[in-house]
């Protein structure tokens, strides 16, 4: 583990992250904070903010930071693209391989080493054309 910092295991905090990984809707913290606030009493949103950015110093979900205001979270932290539609904000994940030759492309052009990119594409999803 590169995190040295221990954290008590709390309740909370694996429910935030089971239902990360339930659904592929790329949600807001406001919207993981709607789920459970019924099953947790108490539960607020910094709450939540805290727990989520635990879980991202832990290396467990990641933090999708374009398309509209707010911050998305995605509990697949395996390499792929996404998809993000302008009209309604959906965040689509790709099934499409992702091409790791451009990681080599990159470090022969610059002398650096990449680690991982992140790549998204813009538009207009299937549901928004009718
Ligand atoms: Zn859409
Ligand atoms: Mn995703």
């Amino acid at each position: 583990m590169k995190n040295e910092v221990k954290y008590k295991r709390s309740r909370q905090r694996e429910r935030i992250l089971a239902l990360l990984r339930s659904t592929d809707l790329h949600p807001t913290a406001g919207w993981i904070y709607d789920q459970l606030k019924g099953e947790f009493k108490g539960l607020s949103l910094s709450t939540v903010y805290r727990n989520l950015s635990i879980l991202l110093g832990q290396g467990l979900i990641a933090r999708l930071e374009y398309g509209g205001t707010f911050g998305r979270f995605d509990g697949n932290v395996s390499p792929h693209y996404h998809f993000i539609c302008e009209q309604c904000d959906a965040v689509l994940d790709l099934p499409l391989p992702v091409d790791l030759s451009l990681n080599k492309k990159v470090d022969a052009a610059t002398g650096c080493q990449t680690k991982f990119y992140r790549l998204e594409f813009y538009g207009i999803c299937d549901q928004c054309q009718g």
